[in-house]
């Protein structure tokens, strides 16, 4: 896993490289310091995100008299993505929500934790609750067949929490362990989105005490900053429990990571690092940091 890990975050890999360089160089210590500011920057990492990272490296160079850069940076990015536990609930039966804005990957990402899940011995099922785009319904019955797996879907431009209902009626009937509900994303029609969203959560908890155990908010991270921004508005709907940051392979800007974690105080649960349902990696700050830097 941390092989696969390190092979598909090799275009963040090579910023970090550069930094792995420059802590070797024997620059004055103040130029190192600047550069790695930009080279953090660069990474997509954010320049709040950057400013905490930096003044927390020098405080511990500080405290601990000896700056050995890369030490100092790898304990203080472990410590900052430590801040938020990151395990995914281990409750079950459950049922999980997905929400994120159309094209993040929510519907990949499903199919990714259902295969994850199923591997465990879990009996899963697919709720499509997004039922004005009959492509997102098409394209999750496409995965329920690959894996094997029912998809409970309504009649276009249903409503989407009855859909949800009747998709909670057949999982407890049928006595399965997940169920994962994939809803719409898009941001026109923003008041009404949220309101959706809190309407599907309140059928689910009423229906079944204790759930949703997961809202994942799925989040692209080849936008970058944007990913914040994005962010910060789905956070206004509550109970969002942990990120799925997706499509970390193929971009230089896996700092977007640490930025998620320290600017909207949320956990990333789970990466996405390709587009087949075995790219799914449970994120984990020492693995992840680890990769980067090893
Ligand atoms: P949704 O609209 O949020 O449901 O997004 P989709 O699941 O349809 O994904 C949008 C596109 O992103 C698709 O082409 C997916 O194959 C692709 N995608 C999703 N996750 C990943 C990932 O982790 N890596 C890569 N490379 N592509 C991904």
């Amino acid at each position: 896993m941390f092989d696969k890990l390190r092979q598909k975050l090799s275009r963040t890999r090579e910023l970090f490289s550069r930094i792995e360089q420059l802590f070797q160089s024997t620059r004055p210590q103040e130029e190192i310091l600047e550069e790695l500011y930009e080279l953090l920057i660069l990474a997509d990492v954010g320049v709040k995100t950057t400013d905490r990272i930096m003044a927390g490296i020098k405080d511990r160079a500080r405290k601990s008299g000896s700056p050995d850069w890369k030490e100092l940076l790898r304990q203080e990015l472990v410590a900052l993505l430590s801040r938020q536990p990151a395990a995914a609930s281990t409750s079950w039966p459950a049922v999980w929500m997905l929400v994120g804005v159309n094209g993040g990957g929510k519907t990949t990402s499903a199919a990714k934790l259902a295969y994850r899940y199923q591997a465990e011995g879990k009996k899963v099922m697919l709720a499509a609750a997004d039922t004005f785009r009959a492509a997102a319904q098409e394209q999750l019955q496409l995965w329920g067949k690959r894996l094997n797996l029912p998809v409970i879907q309504g009649q276009s431009g249903a409503d989407p929490a009855s859909v949800v209902f009747d998709a909670i009626q057949s999982f407890k009937a049928r006595n399965y362990d997940l169920l994962l509900v994939d809803t719409a994303g898009r941001l026109h029609t923003y008041a009404n989105l949220m309101a959706e969203l809190e309407k599907i959560k309140k059928v689910i908890s009423r229906e079944i005490p204790g759930a949703p155990q997961e809202i994942l908010l799925v989040l692209d991270s080849t936008i970058g900053q944007n990913a914040i921004v994005q962010a910060r508005e789905f956070n206004r709907f509550s109970g969002i429990t942990g990120v799925f940051l997706t499509k970390l392979d193929g971009t230089a800007r896996g700092g977007s990571v640490l930025a998620v974690v320290e600017e909207l105080g949320l956990p990333v649960k789970f990466i996405g690092v390709g587009e087949s349902e075995k790219d799914l990696i449970e994120f984990s700050p020492e693995s992840f940091v680890e990769a980067l830097l090893s």
